[in-house]
């Protein structure tokens, strides 16, 4: 309905945008976050820290976290997660160039910020495995009780890993 009443021109441009936006929009030939250059804006600025790697799921969790303004370090997407059900292996991830990174980066440690899903939580432990033998620390997101959440309406699995992850006061 928006579209419709709007005036020609601004469908136009939405249009080119759009057009433009499928042209030259791809994904960084390092991390696989979209750019439309060679390297994303994360993986070119030298204000980053290197070493440190924080393994995501999709380009919208990145932004999630880049959001939160919570990691200054460098980030690998890996296009989706292992699902047997959906016939996602780990071929069809980003998995191989992952590891590739490690030593052609130096990578000393490396964040698993997969979703708390059952796919999420297998992925994680999927590239565990792979990365244990590889000389990198190895960490995994903590869960906890959202902010303005309420314990009584807190399920079992989230209130046990919150208990697990709790730190010093
Ligand atoms: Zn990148």
């Amino acid at each position: 309905m928006f579209l419709l009443q709007a005036p020609q021109e601004e469908a136009d441009a939405l249009a080119d945008l759009i057009r433009r936006m499928r042209r030259e929009v791809h994904t960084c030939s390092r991390c696989f976050h979209f750019t439309d250059g060679e390297l994303c804006s994360i993986c070119s600025d030298p204000a980053r820290a290197n070493g440190i790697l924080c393994v995501v799921e999709s380009t919208g969790d990145l932004l999630a976290i880049e959001n939160s303004g919570a990691f200054k370090g460098r980030y690998h997407v890996l296009q989706g997660v292992l699902s047997p059900l959906e016939a996602v292996g780990p071929e069809d991830l980003r998995i191989r160039e992952l590891l590739n990174r490690i030593p052609a980066e130096g990578i000393r440690e490396v964040i698993l910020a997969t979703n708390p899903s059952n796919e999420g939580e297998a992925t994680a432990h999927y590239l565990l495995r792979l990365l244990k033998d590889r000389g990198v620390q190895v960490s995994r997101i903590a869960y906890g009780i959202p902010m303005g959440g309420d314990l009584k309406y807190t399920d079992r699995v989230t209130l046990e890993r919150a208990m697990k992850g709790r730190r010093e006061f």
